[in-house]
């Protein structure tokens, strides 16, 4: 389940909500304060290896397709 994180316009506050699929458009309320807050583009969710991809690649030390545990 994808975590999203949050930004509260009215105090600036961040926050990070866990969602499921349905339920992502939703409006989420800052903690703090209450307001509508936005949802932040960067999603810090443990998300799949998108196509084999690694972010970073323990080998090589940059993205590649070995999905990150190259055959020695
Ligand atoms: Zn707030």
């Amino acid at each position: 389940m994808p975590i999203y994180e949050y930004r509260c316009p009215g105090c600036d506050s961040k926050f990070e909500r866990r969602l499921k699929f349905s339920e992502m458009n939703e409006a989420q309320s800052c903690p703090a304060c209450g307001s509508e807050a936005e949802r932040q583009l960067s999603v810090t969710a443990p998300l799949p290896v998108a196509a084999g991809v690694a972010a970073s690649c323990p080998t090589t030390g940059k993205p590649c397709h070995c999905g990150g545990w190259a055959d020695a």
